[in-house]
């Protein structure tokens, strides 16, 4: 296990690597961005298809301003051109999602949010009232 150890601690330094204030922001916002794969790919499973939740846009939206201020401090024009722009479509996903979820139905039986000018919902079958499709409980 001695390769193991020389990875992790290699030439005295946590995997080899020169920490600093500014490395560790840098590495955050990897391990953000990073994470999203694993909350859109939880999110599929869980539904039994493809689904993008808002925590996949949040940690995108998150992750990549964090890179884009690590790229700014390393003045690396090839990452700070990567980061630069992904803001956009994250933000107006985020604000999209938001307007779809305000013109869906809660159900007052299960809770499941449901398309909006439905008449049962999908999940457990109550039927939703015009109050409901009003968006008025
Ligand atoms: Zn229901």
């Amino acid at each position: 296990m001695d390769w193991l150890s020389d990875l992790i601690w290699h030439d005295g330094r946590f995997l080899g690597i020169e920490w600093s204030a500014w490395k560790v922001l840098g590495w955050i916002g990897n391990a953000v961005f990073f994470s999203r794969f694993f909350v859109q790919w939880y999110a599929t499973e869980k539904k039994k298809r493809v689904v993008v939740p808002t925590a996949f846009w949040w940690l995108s939206l998150t992750g990549s301003i964090l890179l884009l201020i690590y790229s700014l401090r390393q003045r690396d024009s090839v990452f700070i051109f990567a980061y630069a722009f992904t803001w956009i479509p994250y933000i107006r996903n985020l604000m999209i999602h938001h307007k779809h979820k305000e013109a869906h139905l809660d159900c007052p039986g299960c809770g499941e949010v449901c398309p909006p000018n439905a008449n049962f919902c999908s999940a457990c079958g109550v039927r939703l009232t015009v109050a409901e499709q009003e968006g008025k409980v």
